[in-house]
């Protein structure tokens, strides 16, 4: 082994909700690394604002949330994995409380379930409106507690090395020290979140930028179902605000959309107007700005008791105000954006990818949980319930002889020339921007067909970059987004249907039978 490997038994690439769980569930049986590229916090988790869904009251049952599940997955969810998913959900609940997550409780003292769109019952656990920075804050401090689990902040995986289909560890740039070391691992767990970066509008932080997909791509992992993106019908519009996110429990508490008039348009387009599932309802947006040529649309909350919005809402209260609405008293301009990928690598609940010794959760993974359309509030939890299961795979798993296996040091290409770095910023705001206008909520055969020859040529002048040039962390994300574009456009041009969230202008009918997009 060369002196500056790493080597663990377990690699976990990701410190979000799917990744941290995953770690305290196997540190008592083996020493834990989480790398992260940025600091430990920052993830979709830490930004996840409506809540956690989970059967917990008496007036629901599993049946309710298995089939709420398989209505907004529109013939696509696989219905065992949905089941399993919402009957060990209430667990992870249990574990995350006795952790020390603190969620909204009635003056009873029960967990305070909220509503949200295509929800029939109240299920979702919450925090305020600031649900994933307290899990994430809880999940991180439990680690912290846990002398087997090391994390190493600003350090990005790179490129996955397998030997005979078998994951051996990872390829990984220390982005302070700037060298790519070997880590060296009896399993690797991919939980390196979303991909919303690849579009210009989106609800997600910079680190979301599909690398996990992209890696278990180029590792031989197949990929399923990426062209259902779904897209979030309401973030704040405003030119200072980057991508805001409204969370959808305002529409549950009451709050109605309305066209810059002051019409109200839900109901022309479904009977359960502003609870209807988000792709409805951003597709209506859509179209209501395609219409009318404006740049947004207005959500109102404030015909209800402002104590009540300040306090039920304090995220998206403050937010707003910072930008001079005060949502108790006025609408707030909201726009429609990138914000959650159902699709992923494919794998099982026990996160098994088909590459030996990788495993990939959260949503990074792809189980068939969501089918076409994700469920508000589903994913926290299929990374909470996932890492559950992956975790007793793994740690009977180590039980066998397993031996480290050292592999050859990255071999890095030319120096960087200061100047060609903005060929860098360039390609990834060009891939954003087409990705939007092209491959966006409304998408057809020739948009796809430009999007793909314009990502076809992109992936050819950033693949050259990569290899002659040392590799920097920018670099590393956009060969990560230039893959998942072009995963997304395949995937979107292979089905020849509208379903769930990918609608087609060419293809508007539903074809009999529901198929997984593999690639
Ligand atoms: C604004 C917003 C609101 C949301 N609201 C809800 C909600 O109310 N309920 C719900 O269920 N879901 C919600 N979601 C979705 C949910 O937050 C995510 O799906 C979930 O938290 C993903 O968890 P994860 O652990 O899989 O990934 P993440 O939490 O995204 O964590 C990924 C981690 O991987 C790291 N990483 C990525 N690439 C690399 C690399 N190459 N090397 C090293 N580290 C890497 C990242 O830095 C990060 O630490 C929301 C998402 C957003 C953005």
């Amino acid at each position: 082994m060369n002196k500056v490997d790493v080597s663990s038994d377990v690699l976990v690439i990701g410190s979000g909700v799917a990744g941290l769980a995953f770690a305290l569930k196997m540190a008592d049986y083996a020493n834990v690394l989480i790398i992260t590229k940025k600091e430990k916090a920052e993830s979709n988790t830490n930004y996840a604002q409506g809540g956690v869904a989970a059967v917990l009251s008496p007036s629901d049952s599993f049946d309710n949330h298995v089939n709420d599940t398989l209505i907004c997955g529109d013939g696509l969810c696989e219905k065992d994995v949905v089941e399993k998913i919402v009957k060990t959900a209430p667990t992870c609940i249990k574990e995350l409380l006795e952790i020390g997550a603190d969620f909204n409780r009635t003056e009873d003292g029960d967990l305070d379930l909220g509503i949200e769109g295509g929800h029939s019952k109240r299920r979702i656990v919450h925090s305020d409106d600031l649900t994933g920075r307290e899990i994430e804050r809880a999940l991180l401090n439990a680690v912290a507690r846990h002398p087997s689990i090391t994390i190493l902040e600003n350090h990005i995986a790179v490129n996955l090395v397998t030997r005979n289909n078998r994951c051996i560890g990872c390829y990984v740039l220390d982005k302070r020290g700037n060298m790519i070391q070997n880590f060296i691992s009896k399993l690797t767990v991919l939980a390196t979140g979303g991909i919303g970066r690849v579009f210009s509008h989106t609800t997600n932080p910079d680190v979301a930028t599909g690398d996990g997909i992209a890696m278990a791509y180029r590792a031989g992992a197949t990929i399923m179902d990426m062209e259902f993106t779904q897209f979030h019908p309401t973030t704040l519009y405003h030119p200072s605000a980057g991508s805001f996110l409204i969370s959808e429990s305002l529409r549950g508490e009451g709050a109605i959309l309305t066209d810059r008039k002051g019409r109200r348009f839900m109901g022309s387009y479904n009977p359960m107007k502003e609870l209807a599932p988000r792709d409805i309802v951003a597709r209506a947006i859509d179209n209501e700005l395609k219409k009318s040529g404006e740049s947004y649309v207005l959500l109102d909350i404030s015909m209800k008791n402002p104590d009540f919005v300040r306090t039920r809402f304090p995220g998206v209260y403050e937010q707003c105000r910072s930008f001079g609405i005060d949502i108790t008293k006025e609408p707030i301009p909201v726009v429609p954006a990138a914000h959650y990928c159902c699709g992923g690598v494919r794998a099982t609940v026990e996160g098994e990818t088909g590459v030996g010794n990788l495993y990939a959760i959260g949503e990074t993974a792809c189980t068939g949980l969501h089918g076409a359309n994700r469920l508000a509030s589903n994913s926290i939890i299929e990374g909470l319930v996932c890492a559950h299961y992956t975790a007793r795979r793994c740690r009977e798993l180590l039980k066998k002889d397993f031996s480290l296996r050292p592999f050859s040091p990255w071999e890095s290409g030319k120096a960087v020339d200061s100047d060609e770095m903005i060929v860098v910023t360039h390609n990834r705001e060009e891939i954003r921007r087409l990705m939007w206008n092209y491959v966006g909520i409304v998408r057809s055969n020739n948009r796809l067909a430009r999007a793909k020859d314009r990502i076809d040529l992109l992936t050819r002048e950033i693949d050259k970059y990569y290899w002659d040039f040392i590799i920097n962390s920018d670099l590393v994300e956009l060969r990560n987004i230039v893959l998942v574009a072009q995963l997304i456009i395949e995937s979107a041009l292979m089905r020849k249907e509208t379903r769930g969230i990918h609608y087609s202008l060419d293809y508007p009918n539903k074809l009999p039978i529901a198929r997984h997009t593999l690639l």
